[in-house]
């Protein structure tokens, strides 16, 4: 599923593909993942941005939104290539007298493009960005001690931690050595520091090379840390692994 990394990959692509390009061509098949029309023929394309998982393409008149779900992806083709496999939507456009094809493809249909005049409501909602606005300690601690629940669910609230998804909050508390089963109102400033630390950690690596899982999926495994066999748990309904000996309940004890 794509996370916080692989999202700001494919900004980083559709920026490249569509800043400056005027767009003369578009066609959507599936109004479960292209929310509105694609009315869009004539306008220019200012800047690709995003925040957490969702992506927004600025027009020189309105804005497009898009969140790849589980298995959404983009690609650029030529603009005579025939309609891909589980393809939902295409953008066609024009710069310098050459034409791309953006093609948006979705096996599962979770993903979503929406077509707005303003920022739309799940966008608005959105937390601070940790790529771009960092994590204030100070105020995640404020608002997690009001919190009940697990770390690892509080990680995967978008209002408080835009971006961060299942793998990303279990290799962040896998570095950082926090117990994902931990309240979250009882983690220390230096527990959170750790936690941002980690997270900007992970983001990098996945943004360098694409590879950065460690621990999730590999429960059974040796931890690659201590050699402790990783353990497979349920926290906030979602699939977790954690190492049951560095990964601790709470820290100097
Ligand atoms: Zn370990």
């Amino acid at each position: 599923m794509p996370e916080l990394p692989e999202v700001e990959l494919a900004r980083r692509a559709l920026r490249r593909w569509m800043r400056g390009a005027t767009i003369v061509r578009t066609a959507a098949w599936d109004r479960a993942v292209v929310r509105g029309a694609l009315a869009l023929v004539g306008r220019t394309v200012r800047d690709v941005g995003r925040r957490g998982k969702w992506l927004r393409v600025e027009l020189d008149r309105g804005l497009v939104f898009a969140h790849l779900g589980m298995t959404g992806d983009f690609s650029a083709r030529a603009p005579e290539t025939p309609r891909l496999r589980w393809e939902r939507a295409r953008i066609d456009l024009t710069r310098g007298g050459k034409e791309t094809s953006v093609r948006y493809v979705d096996p599962r249909r979770f993903g979503r493009i929406v077509a707005a005049r303003e920022d739309i409501a799940p966008w608005r909602k959105l937390g601070p960005d940790l790529l771009l606005e960092g994590i204030d300690e100070a105020h995640v601690a404020r608002v997690l001690a009001k919190r009940r629940g697990p770390i690892k669910a509080a990680l995967l609230d978008q209002r408080i931690f835009a971006g961060v998804g299942n793998i990303l909050a279990n290799e962040a508390l896998f570095r950082a050595r926090i117990d994902p089963r931990r309240p979250s109102r009882a983690l220390s400033l230096a527990d959170l520091r750790a936690l941002a630390r980690a997270l900007h950690a992970v983001i990098g690596k996945a943004l360098r090379n694409g590879s950065w899982i460690r621990a999730y999926g590999h429960a059974g495994e040796p931890c690659p840390r201590c050699d402790t066999r990783l353990a497979h748990t349920i926290v906030a309904g979602r699939t977790t692994t954690f190492c049951p000996r560095c990964q601790r309940r709470s820290r100097g004890e």
